[in-house]
């Protein structure tokens, strides 16, 4: 049985050169047997089986390359209770009384996973220090005031900026307020993924590593799932390969593959700022994803460098216009930060669907799936996961936080692919504008 671990080619982003490595990991060879195999080790499949081995059932997660190598180990880290756009109301409309259980999932969401953190010893960088979500015009404080409204009906602990307080909270006089939540905060994501893998063997459960699954299918009354080099058999099975379901296999779940459009999400991390300009950005830490269709992020890692990012369409070096483009920007929010230079720029694919809804399926007798993050389910995925686990138990629907849906697939979906990035066109269009 092989046993390498980093053999597979990382992307070249701050976390993965921080981070100490994973477990070591044997992949999938010969025919392997558990009551339930899971298809992917992100933060989906892994607080999964995390919670199926708190409640003593056999799993084996099954990872095309390493635990963290998909959207978990590449995000911003950014631990956000709340959707990109959908409010309580909307899911509730939605969904009804599962809809309501989503949300108080949800609100929880961050708490929960600095819970998890804790209560495992995970060392994951984390600071909750709060999510903060300002306004970029003065009329967008509506978004603030629905959201604010909304989240307070469901006991969440949020407030509302005014100007000046975002301000204070910011270190920049470019925003006209915002929402803030105090449960949120931040994360070395890979760290994270890195740490539940661990937590995961240590309570007893199989992680297989680099082996990329094929298929799945039922054959009698369990689910066969297929890799080059062996399979395995499960009664119950979740598919958690959310954004990269095609990536090693078309024909893994093309129905869910087909329902977001994977489009590129950039990353980069400054230098280390001085102490001295440090304390004048988001003095207090927080993190920070503001209105701007064309997202203005931001949050500190362990080092005080600003992790941040940006989008970019066209030929070129994308990296180096990403640079050029998100220093100006930087500069123009906190002037005082002077020279901005780069160490770390990579990317990775966002799951949106097209009103930005998560999509949680039944796939067949105890199969679940789901995908649709938005870029927004750091947070969320903990939880989700605990709620898997309990489906793939047994546990009533009517029990569970998951308003199940029938896949919907985007029209053309290939035809569209290429040109997903031109929806930032759009973006931009909107942001530069008041809305009504
Ligand atoms: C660049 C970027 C920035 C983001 N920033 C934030 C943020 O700051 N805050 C926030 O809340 N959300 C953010 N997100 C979204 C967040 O990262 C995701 O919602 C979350 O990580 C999804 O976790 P997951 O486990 O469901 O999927 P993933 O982490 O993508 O895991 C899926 C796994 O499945 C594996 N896989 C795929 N196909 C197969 C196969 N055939 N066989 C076996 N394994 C397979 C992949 O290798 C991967 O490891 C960001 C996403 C990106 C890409």
């Amino acid at each position: 049985m092989s046993t390498l671990t980093n053999s597979v080619q990382w992307p070249p982003s701050l976390w993965a050169a921080q981070t100490p490595p994973g477990p070591e990991l044997p992949d999938l060879q010969g025919s392997v047997q558990a009551d339930v195999v899971i298809i992917g080790g992100g933060f989906t499949g892994l607080s999964t089986a995390l919670h199926l081995r708190e409640a003593g059932t056999d799993v084996a997660i099954v990872e095309a390359m390493e635990p963290g190598w998909g959207a978990s180990g590449r995000n911003n880290g950014q631990v956000i209770p709340t959707l990109s756009r959908p409010d309580p109301d909307d899911l509730v409309a939605r969904h009804g009384a599962a809809g309501e259980r989503f949300v108080a999932m949800l609100r929880d969401s961050a708490s929960n996973l600095f819970d998890t953190v804790r209560r495992y010893n995970i060392d994951a960088e984390h600071e909750q220090t709060g999510w903060v979500q300002p306004v970029h015009t003065p009329g967008r404080i509506k978004i603030a005031e629905r959201r604010f409204k909304q989240w307070s009906k469901f006991g969440a602990p949020v407030e509302l900026l005014s100007r000046d307080q975002a301000r204070d909270m910011l270190g920049s006089d470019a925003w006209h307020g915002g929402f803030w939540n105090k449960t949120g905060g931040h994360i070395n994501p890979l760290a994270l993924a890195r740490g539940l893998a661990r937590t995961v063997l240590s309570l007893g459960g199989r992680i297989y590593a680099r082996s990329p699954v094929i298929d799945f299918a039922r054959q009698g009354d369990r689910w066969v799932v297929r890799t080059a080099r062996g399979e395995l058999s499960a009664r119950a099975l979740v598919l958690a390969s959310n954004a990269y379901s095609g990536e090693f296999s078309k024909a893994l779940a093309p129905d869910l593959a087909h329902e977001v459009m994977p489009v590129l999400s950039w990353q980069m991390a400054t230098q280390p700022l001085s102490d001295n300009i440090r304390k004048t950005i988001i003095p207090a830490r927080q993190a920070m994803s503001d209105t701007h269709g064309e997202l203005y992020f931001a949050r500190y890692d362990a080092r005080n460098r600003l992790v941040t990012g940006g989008a970019v369409i066209g030929p070129g070096n994308k990296a180096e216009r990403l640079k050029a483009r998100v220093a100006e920007r930087l500069q123009r929010l906190w002037p005082q930060i002077g020279e901005v230079r780069f160490d770390y720029v990579w990317n990775g694919y966002v799951g949106m669907t097209t009103d930005y809804m998560p999509r949680i399926h039944r796939l067949g007798p105890d199969a679940y799936g789901w995908t649709g993050c938005n870029g927004r389910a750091v947070a969320l995925t903990i939880p989700l996961g605990a709620e898997l686990a309990k489906a793939v138990r047994g546990v009533p629907a009517k029990q569970l936080a998951l308003p199940f849906t029938e896949p919907v697939t985007i029209p053309a979906h290939a035809l569209l692919r290429p040109f997903a990035p031109l929806m930032l066109l759009l973006y931009r269009y909107r942001d530069a504008r008041e809305i009504a």
